[in-house]
């Protein structure tokens, strides 16, 4: 196994051996209230997790990979174990975002604000309101900005810019 299957191991380990805190979520597909996954409701939803790009075995991780569904994927349960475990959202997504990077064998990037609050997702200043732009750097050095557009039920993965930067390669 790789690194980043093994991180999907690990954490999806974490929550299922957690037995005082039981983790409880539904799975829902193409439901437009639920934009890749639902605090709140716990709800999951798989059509979404399925637009990001392909990760797992066959994926070579010393190349860039962006968001991938295994790292969505792993992102919700993460959150939802850590909501089990009594935290909120804030406090629940910020582990959630760190275990989707190990996953997708990069690092998606935050920005903490003046008041403390940390922030890793963002709106799209190109594309405007219902395009969400989230940043990950990759093994190489590089960046890539993952643009969806989430205003209908299923989710539209709109632009995959990369790189930004330069390649440790090169
Ligand atoms: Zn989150």
């Amino acid at each position: 196994m790789n690194d980043e299957g093994k991180a999907f191991f690990n954490h999806l380990s974490d929550g299922i051996n957690d037995k005082e805190n039981n983790t409880e979520t539904e799975v829902v597909f193409g439901k437009s209230e639920v934009i890749v996954g639902n605090f709140v409701t716990s709800q999951i939803d798989i059509a979404d997790i399925d637009q990001f790009n392909e990760g797992g075995s066959d994926i070579d991780y010393s190349k860039p990979t962006g968001a991938t569904k295994q790292g969505k994927l792993i992102h919700e349960l993460v959150e939802q174990h850590q909501k089990a475990k009594g935290r909120d959202l804030d406090s629940a997504h910020k582990p959630a975002s760190e275990a989707e990077g190990a996953v997708n064998g990069n690092k998606r990037l935050g920005k903490k604000w003046a008041d403390g609050s940390w922030q890793d997702t963002f709106t799209s200043k190109k594309h405007g309101p219902g395009h969400a732009r989230q940043v990950f750097r990759e093994k190489d050095g590089t960046t890539t900005t993952v643009i969806y557009k989430y205003t209908s039920g299923v989710i539209s993965v709109v632009g995959q810019r990369r790189p930004t930067g330069k390649s440790k390669d090169k």
